[in-house]
């Protein structure tokens, strides 16, 4: 089986207007939809294991991986890609799996979608790199315009991108101090921001991201998430009246003045801390004390970003307006971009010369991410989302119903998760079943990953893209698991 060829070129179809206008080539997605169909399994099903997993190739280069990279480069499954389409993904040796990982979260519009292959080959034939700060370009504008129009709040906006994001915590962070003349920030226990060192400072886990990676960053202060399932004042919502919130005037009391806090980082949905999904008022009400503060809000939508909950932004669920909002993962359809997009008068706060990067906002990078924004804008992406949704809480319940494994099912959108517990009443969290769960679904040909503080939490990232029967099928195989570790 070889990899696709290059598009053919001549029907206008996924092409955006601006493109088009442009004279871009246009393309037919006709060879993806013939590559999808190789890459499928017999009697209709996606999944196709033709060799042991690993198979014999996998292995070979799992061999020279452990040779020349080192093991705190992590990986959750031992298969070497080969090609990957819509929700599949073959190896090396042929196998080709449904993806309920994305690439962590970064393939919302798909694998090998055609026009964003389409945008970033243009884009690849006029220039890879002249530096933003060198020679600027229009595709990094026509971003920032699309990613200020698409991010919530009628206010006026600026955005810039950078690679990765955790650059752009770390940049939103930057913006903020130079804003408000204050150095200290507020994070959340079971967060994640990211592995450099003051996103890795952010992040709430030791084991593995923080272990031995000290000293940390000064001046953050951690408070506890709105985790109802594992409330850390043993409160029930609503009758709580979100106390969980009002911590942190507790925190201006006892470690921190308000009036040195630039700004409070949070996740509107925790995604690896375990697709912790706050209730209603949680995000509203802390918007509302940092306001009365001057504290800035940076909603850090990494990974609930563009579409994944059915939204574009996690935020419009809960009606909040972040000051500044950090982008990454699918904005640009697996080329590493990220972005901060805040309040005009903010983002102009730190001098000419403070915000930038060598590679920060590369063209390939910005022709892709267009392509995705407008993909996810226009094909019915963000409904796609719901009622992936519908359908995966739909049987997410049915298995907790048989299974008592399930402790919790919970999600928005396309963003689910499953919360394993080895006994529902005293929620002690089920690890090593987490582990077994994902293990059976890779051997079956699902790509999982867990997530959580305790690694007891399955999540589920699939491309929005995914039809019907990839989903139906994907589902069975995790049930079986889930059905296999109780
Ligand atoms: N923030 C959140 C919410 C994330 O989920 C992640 C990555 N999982 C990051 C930041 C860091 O992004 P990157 O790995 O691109 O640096």
């Amino acid at each position: 089986m070889t990899p696709p060829a290059a598009p053919p070129r001549g029907a206008e179809k996924g092409l955006s207007k601006e493109r088009q206008a442009r004279g871009a080539a246009p393309m037919e997605g006709e060879e993806a939809v013939v590559a999808m169909k190789e890459m499928a399994g017999t009697a209709g099903k996606a999944v196709l294991l033709k060799t042991e997993i690993p198979g014999p190739k996998s292995r070979a280069l799992m061999e020279r991986r452990q040779k020349a990279v080192p093991r705190g480069v992590f990986n959750v499954t031992p298969i070497f890609a080969a090609r990957a389409q819509g929700s599949r993904i073959e190896d090396v040796d042929g196998n080709v799996y449904i993806d309920f990982a994305g690439g962590i979260g970064v393939m919302n519009v798909g694998h090998g979608q055609p026009a964003v292959i389409e945008a970033a080959r243009e884009q690849l034939g006029r220039f890879t790199h002249t530096c933003f700060s060198v020679a600027m370009y229009e595709p990094y504008i026509a971003l920032a315009e699309a990613l200020n129009r698409v991010t919530p709040g009628a206010f006026a906006k600026k955005s810039m991108f950078f690679n990765s994001g955790a650059e752009a915590v770390e940049n939103a962070i930057k913006v903020a101090r130079a804003a408000t003349g204050r150095p200290a920030v507020i994070c959340f226990e079971d967060a994640f921001h990211g592995r450099t060192l003051l996103t890795l400072t952010l992040t709430s886990k030791i084991v593995p991201y923080k272990k031995d990676f000290g000293p940390f960053a000064p001046e953050i202060y951690r408070v506890p998430y709105a985790y109802c399932y594992r409330c850390s004042y043993n409160l029930k919502y609503p009758e709580c009246n979100i106390a969980c919130a009002d911590a942190l005037h507790d925190v201006f009391k006892r470690y921190v003045d308000p009036s040195r806090v630039a700004a409070l980082v949070v996740e509107p949905i925790l995604g690896e801390g375990g697709f912790v999904t706050p209730p209603e008022g949680y995000l509203r009400r802390l918007h509302e004390i940092c306001r009365q503060e001057g504290i800035l809000l940076i909603a850090d939508e990494v990974q609930t970003g563009f579409g994944r909950t059915g939204r574009m932004f996690a935020c419009e669920h809960y009606g909040v307006e972040p000051d500044l909002l950090v982008s990454a993962k699918s904005l640009a359809a697996g080329l590493p971009l990220s972005a901060v997009t805040g309040r005009a008068e903010l983002m102009d706060q730190p001098i000419a010369g403070g915000l930038g990067g060598t590679y920060a906002g590369n063209p390939v990078a910005c022709a892709a991410a267009l392509e995705a924004v407008r993909l996810l804008e226009s094909d019915g992406l963000l409904d796609r989302a719901r009622r992936i949704g519908e359908e995966t809480r739909r049987r997410f319940r049915a298995m907790a119903e048989k299974h008592r494994l399930i402790g919790e099912v919970r999600g928005i959108g396309a963003m689910n998760a499953l919360e394993l517990v080895k006994d529902r009443a005293t929620r002690e969290p089920a690890k090593d079943e987490a582990g077994a769960v994902s293990k059976y679904c890779f051997e079956h040909g699902l790509l999982t990953i867990t997530a959580g503080t305790h690694g007891n939490i399955l999540r589920t990232l699939m491309p929005l893209t995914i039809t019907d029967e990839e989903l139906a099928e994907g589902l069975g195989i995790l049930e079986q698991g889930i059905a296999s570790a109780c």
